[in-house]
């Protein structure tokens, strides 16, 4: 695959919208027993385990575009 979906760490508000729309792909990250529910970050940690255009379609409902091809 020519190209990789990035999550822009500084940008994700952690709404889970990306996961619920493609959770081959997309995961969230430190919310287990910090305490912190706005330490939720989506990650990428299987840039291929979708098509380009179901990652497509959680590049554009995530609410902050935080979403991008690398
Ligand atoms: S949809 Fe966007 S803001 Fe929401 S968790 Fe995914 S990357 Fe973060």
């Amino acid at each position: 695959m020519a190209k990789s979906p990035v999550v822009d760490q500084d940008c994700c508000i952690g709404c889970e919208v990306c996961v619920q729309l493609c959770p081959e792909v997309f995961r969230m990250e430190g919310d287990e027993g910090s305490g912190h529910d706005h330490d939720h970050k989506s990650i990428v940690y299987n840039p291929s385990g979708a098509s380009v255009e179901r990652i497509e379609v959680a590049m554009d409902s995530c609410p902050a575009a935080c979403i991008y091809w690398d």
